[in-house]
C-alpha cells in the first residue's frame, strides 16, 4: 500500500477489451516515462508510466486486455489477479462506446472484483457516429463510478482523467456505491451458501472479496478452485458445497452454472444499456428486443401486465376447481368411513371434526396454490418478471421506489417470506425496509382458502371478481402505505438500480416443475405441522370445558325425541310386512326422526363451543370485532389466523361444524355466522390486510434485525385492517 500522508503516491491500473484504446490514452497520459516489463514469471509485457500532477505521483500501470475475467487466458487472470491482489488505489476501465454491450461485459465483472473505479468512455466520436445518446451521470450511478468521455486518437478529455483519478483517491467523488450484479433467485441462494463457507476460513477472508470467491466458485473457475487447497475441514466443505451448489442448479436449469451466470450478466447490462442509452435508429435488434418493444412499451406495458396478471388468476382458479372437487370428494369419503368405523366420543371427535376437519379442508386448496406457483415461476424463467418490473418501474416512482421492489410484490401473490427475503437483492436500507413492510399487503396463497370459502358462499357466481378486488386492493394499499411511509418514516431518494432484461427463454419443463414441486412439499409439511398443530390445539379449546348442566340435558332432549317416535314406529313396523303404503309411511317417519336427531347433535356441538374456551375468549373479545359485524366465531378464527391464514377455514370448520358430516362448510357459515355479503366482504378486508402469519412475521424480523419494525408491521397491519373494514361496512351501508 502506498503511503498516503507523506507521498501522495497512487496506483493506478488501466484495464479495457483489446482495442478499446488503452495504448492510445496510457501514451497519451505518461509521454515518455514508461517502463517495459513482463509480469511475473510469464511472457505477457507489462508496461507502467508515471506522472507527476498537482502534487501527486501517479504510477499508471497498463494491464493486459481482455473480453472477460474468466480463467480461460493468462492474461486474464492477470488482469484481475491485479486489482484482487494489488489492490490498485484506482483502477480506470476503458470503455469502446461503439462497443457498449461487449465492453460492459468486462467492467461488470472488474466492478465484482471491488475497489474504486473510473469508467472512461472513449471512442465517443464513434458512439456519435451511431447515434448514441449516453446519459453519463445515469450510467456512472449504475456502475458506481466517475462516467468521463474521450476520443484518445485526439487528445480528447484525456488529461480530466487525472482529475478523475485524483477525486476518487481523495474520495471526492460522487459515488461510491458498490454494486452488485443481481444473479436471480437460485443462483443468489446458492452463492450467499458458498459465501457464508468461506467466510469461515480466515485465509480466504481479507484475501478476495467472498462474494466474488463465491460466484467464481460457482463458476468452476480454475484458477479459484486452485486458491481452494482443501487443506483444512473448512475449504473442503466449500469444494464439497460447490459440487452440491453447481449440481442443483444443474437440476434447476438443465444449463451448467457458468452459462446462467453469463446470461444474467448480460440481462443485467441489457437493463443498464435501456436505462441510460438512447439508441439510433439504425441499430439493429434481436428477437428480445423486438419482444421487449411490445411488452415494455410505454402505453402498452401496463395494460400487457394486469392481463397476465388477470390471466394468472384465471387459470388458478378455474383449471384449480377440477382437482379441488375430487380432494374435496375424497376428504369427504375419508370423513365418511372414518365416522362409521369409530364409536361415538371424544376420540372420534378428534380425528373427524379436529384433524380431518381442519387439515382436509385446506387441504383442497393444493392444486390452487400449486397453479399460481407455476404462473409465478413462468412469469419469472421466461424473463418476464424482469420486464414487469421494469414497466412497473414508473408507478413505482410514485412510491419513491425502484420497479425492482415490484418483483418482491409479485412473488408476495405466491407467498411473502420468500418475496421478503428477495429483498435482499435491494441494496439500500430505507428502501429495503420499505418494501418489507408493505409487502404483506400483497395477497399471498395462503389467504386463498379464506377468499374462496367466503367469497364463494356468499357472492355465488361474483366470487372470481370480488377475489380479484380483493388482490388489486391489496396493490393499491400497498401504494398508498408505501407512499405514506416514504413521506415520514423513510424520507429520501430511492437509489438508482439497474433493471436487468435477461433475454427471454421458453423455460424448462424441468425447472417449472421443480418450482412446483418445493412449493408443494412446503405446503405439505405446513398442513403437517402448522396447520395439524392448529387445527388439535383449536378442536381441544373448542371442545373443552364439558358443559355438564348441558350434557344431562341434551341426553334427556335426545331421549325425549326417540321415545317420541318410537312408538308410532314400531308398530308400523309390525304391520308394514308387504304393504307399500306403510312402508313409505315408516320410512318417513324414520327420517323425520332422524333429522330431528341431526338438529340436536348440531345445536349441542353449538353450546358446546359456545360454553368452551374458544367461545368464552371469542365472547371476551367480540366487542373489538363488532362494530366490524364480525360474530365471535369470526374474531376467534381471525386470532388463530394469526399463525396461519390457513387456520382461519380450519377454525371456521371446527366452530361451524354442524350435526351432519355432509353438512357443508360455506353453508353451516351462511346460515349461523349472521354475516351478510356486506360484512362477509369486510371480512374478507380484514383477512386480506393483517398480519399474514407467524412465517411472514419471522421473516420480517430476519431481514429488517428489528424487534421495533417487526412490532411497527403488525401493529400498522391490524389498524389498517380494522379501519378498512369498518370503512366497507359503513359506506356499503350508505351505498345500499
Ligand atoms: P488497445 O488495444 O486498447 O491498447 O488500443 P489502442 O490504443 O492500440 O488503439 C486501437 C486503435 O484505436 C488505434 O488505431 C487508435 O488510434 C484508435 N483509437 C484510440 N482511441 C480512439 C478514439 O477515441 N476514437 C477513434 N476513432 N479511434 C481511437
Ligand atoms: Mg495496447
Amino acid at each position: 500500500m502506498p503511503d498516503r500522508s507523506s507521498e501522495k503516491k497512487i496506483v493506478v491500473a488501466i484495464g479495457g477489451n483489446p482495442n478499446s484504446g488503452k495504448t492510445t490514452i496510457f501514451n497519451e497520459l505518461t509521454g515518455s516515462r514508461q517502463k517495459v516489463g513482463n509480469w511475473g514469471g510469464v511472457t505477457v509485457e507489462k508496461i507502467e508510466g508515471t506522472v507527476n500532477y498537482n502534487g501527486y505521483h501517479i504510477v499508471f500501470v497498463d494491464l493486459p486486455g481482455t473480453y472477460s475475467l474468466t480463467a480461460y487466458s493468462i492474461e486474464e487472470i492477470i488482469a484481475r489477479n491485479f486489482i484482487v491482489e494489488e489492490r490498485p488505489d484506482v483502477v480506470v476501465d476503458i470503455i469502446d462506446s461503439g462497443n457498449l454491450e461487449r465492453n460492459l461485459y468486462l467492467a461488470v465483472q472488474m466492478i465484482e472484483l471491488g475497489g474504486d473505479f473510473i469508467f472512461v468512455l472513449n471512442m465517443a466520436d464513434m458512439a456519435k457516429k451511431q447515434g448514441l445518446l449516453i446519459d453519463a451521470d445515469k450510467l456512472g450511478s449504475f456502475l458506481g463510478g466517475p462516467v468521463l468521455f474521450t476520443v484518445g486518437n485526439r487528445g480528447i478529455g484525456v488529461k480530466a482523467i487525472l482529475d478523475g483519478v485524483i477525486d476518487v483517491y481523495e474520495q471526492r467523488a460522487t459515488k461510491t456505491r458498490t454494486i452488485q450484479v443481481p444473479y436471480g433467485n437460485e443462483i443468489e441462494e446458492e452463492i450467499s451458501t458458498i459465501q457464508a463457507k468461506v467466510e469461515a476460513d480466515s485465509t480466504l477472508v481479507g484475501a478476495y472479496p467472498p462474494r466474488w470467491l463465491g460466484v467464481k466458485l460457482l463458476e468452476n473457475d480454475s484458477d479459484v478452485q486452485g486458491k481452494i487447497r482443501r487443506n483444512s475441514e473448512v475449504q473442503e466443505a466449500i469444494a464439497e458445497q460447490v459440487a452440491v451448489s453447481r449440481k442443483h442448479l444443474r437440476d434447476i436449469f438443465d444449463e451448467e452454472a457458468e452459462n446462467i451466470i453469463a446470461d444474467q450478466r448480460y440481462g443485467f447490462i441489457s437493463g443498464l444499456l435501456q436505462e441510460s442509452v438512447s439508441l439510433g435508429t439504425r441499430t439493429k435488434q434481436d428477437l428480445s428486443q423486438k419482444i421487449d418493444k411490445v411488452l415494455t412499451n410505454r402505453l402498452l406495458g401496463i395494460p400487457l401486465l394486469v392481463l397476465f396478471i388477470w390471466i394468472m388468476f384465471q387459470v388458478t382458479f378455474n383449471v384449480g376447481s377440477f382437482p379441488m372437487r375430487w380432494i374435496d370428494t375424497g376428504v369427504g369419503l375419508l370423513s365418511g368411513a372414518v365416522s362409521f368405523l369409530l364409536p361415538d366420543g371424544i376420540f372420534k371427535s378428534l380425528i373427524v371434526d379436529g384433524i380431518i376437519g381442519g387439515v382436509g379442508g385446506v387441504a383442497i386448496f393444493l392444486p390452487n396454490i400449486l397453479l399460481l406457483f407455476f404462473m409465478i415461476s413462468i412469469f419469472e424463467d421466461t424473463g418476464y418478471m424482469a420486464r414487469a418490473a421494469f414497466v412497473m418501474d414508473r408507478v413505482m416512482h410514485l412510491i419513491g421506489l425502484h420497479g425492482k421492489s415490484f418483483i418482491s410484490m409479485i412473488m408476495g401473490f405466491g407467498c411473502n417470506v420468500p418475496a421478503i427475503m428477495a429483498t435482499r437483492t435491494l441494496e439500500n436500507e430505507k428502501d429495503r425496509v420499505l418494501t418489507i413492510l408493505i409487502n404483506p399487503l400483497m395477497s399471498c396463497s395462503a389467504r386463498l382458502p379464506v377468499y374462496v370459502l367466503i367469497a364463494g358462499t356468499f357472492f355465488g357466481k361474483r366470487a372470481g371478481n370480488v377475489i380479484f378486488s380483493l388482490y388489486a386492493l391489496g396493490v393499491v394499499l400497498a401504494i398508498i402505505v408505501g407512499r405514506l411511509f416514504r413521506k415520514t418514516l423513510f424520507r429520501g431518494e430511492s437509489e438508482p438500480f439497474v433493471m436487468e432484461l435477461p433475454p427471454y427463454r421458453i423455460p424448462t419443463l424441468k425447472s417449472v416443475v421443480i418450482h412446483m414441486w418445493e412449493r408443494a412439499v412446503l405446503f405439505l409439511r405446513k398442513m403437517g405441522t402448522v396447520i395439524l398443530v392448529g387445527s388439535v390445539v383449536i378442536w381441544f379449546f373448542s371442545s373443552f370445558p364439558v358443559n355438564r348442566a348441558y350434557r344431562t340435558e341434551f341426553e334427556r332432549k335426545k331421549a325425549a325425541v326417540e321415545e317420541r317416535y318410537e312408538g308410532s314406529i314400531d308398530s308400523l313396523r309390525r304391520s308394514a310386512s308387504g304393504d307399500s303404503e306403510i312402508s313409505a309411511e315408516l320410512t318417513a317417519l324414520i327420517k323425520e326422526r332422524d333429522e330431528a336427531l341431526l338438529d340436536l347433535a348440531g345445536e349441542k356441538k353449538q353450546q358446546d363451543v359456545y360454553y368452551s374456551f374458544i367461545g368464552r375468549m371469542g365472547r371476551s373479545i367480540e366487542p373489538f370485532f363488532r362494530p366490524l359485524g364480525f360474530s365471535w366465531r369470526e374474531g376467534v378464527a381471525l386470532i388463530t389466523g394469526f399463525v396461519a391464514k390457513e387456520v382461519v377455514v380450519s377454525t371456521l370448520g371446527v366452530l361451524y361444524a354442524g350435526g351432519g358430516e355432509e353438512d357443508e362448510l360455506g353453508f353451516a357459515v351462511r346460515e349461523r355466522s349472521g354475516l351478510t355479503p356486506l360484512t362477509a366482504f369486510a371480512f374478507l378486508v380484514f383477512v386480506l390486510i393483517y398480519t399474514p402469519c407467524l412465517a411472514t412475521l419471522a421473516a420480517v424480523r430476519q431481514e429488517t434485525g428489528s424487534w421495533r419494525w417487526t412490532l411497527f408491521s403488525v401493529g400498522y397491519q391490524i389498524t389498517l385492517a380494522w379501519l378498512m373494514a369498518f370503512a366497507v361496512v359503513k359506506v356499503g351501508a350508505l351505498v345500499t
